[in-house]
């Protein structure tokens, strides 16, 4: 009874065993999907859209297997009729698994994950953002990393939610900017 679940391994050792075919595949520059899935590092996990990790440890197939952030998701959606062999399906990250489209064509998944964007590109970016949006320039960051770095955290005790250097770029961005007004530097 009930249908046995495939592992991820599995999924991830059926693509690499296709990887030389792909490499060599005629269309290879045309197609993002093969591309991407010819330039993955597959001793170690990551997301076949964005290419999302987590730290993982090991360098065996059990990497795939023990990647909980990555999800089982069909080419061509399971209801509409999708196998649940392993060439219909692929590794996706949470957020992309959500954001990818649920049609019957498997080419629109393909070109999906060929075009996501990267996870690294997008941090990177939405980094940049948040210095930009409070102004904080190089000279901002090295001034409250060099001589004055105490008297930065101690200015952050009295009007920072928690210390800096933490999960949350936003506050220590915006308290860099804070604590450089508050000094007259810009
Ligand atoms: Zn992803």
């Amino acid at each position: 009874m009930g249908r046995r679940s495939i592992k991820k391994s599995t999924i991830a050792k059926y693509w690499l065993k296709d990887k030389l075919n792909l490499l060599e595949a005629k269309d290879l520059k045309e197609n993002k999907f093969l591309m991407k899935l010819a330039l993955q590092d597959w001793s170690e996990s990551a997301c076949w859209a964005c290419g999302r990790y987590e730290d993982d440890s090991g360098h065996d197939w059990n990497v795939w297997n023990n990647a909980k952030y990555l999800e089982i998701c069909h080419l061509c959606p399971h209801s509409l009729g999708g196998s649940s062999k392993v060439d219909n399906l692929v590794l996706l990250c949470k957020k992309c698994h959500k954001a990818a489209p649920d049609v019957k064509d498997k080419e629109f998944m393909k070109q999906w994950i060929g075009a996501k964007e990267s996870w690294m590109s997008m941090q990177t970016k939405s980094a940049e953002n948040i210095f930009e949006l409070y102004n904080v320039t190089d000279k901002m960051k090295t001034y409250v990393s060099g001589k004055k770095k105490k008297e930065f955290f101690k200015w952050c005790d009295d009007n920072v939610g928690f210390h800096p250097g933490g999960e949350n770029l936003a506050t220590y961005v915006a308290a860099i900017s804070g604590f450089c007004k508050s000094k007259g530097l810009k």
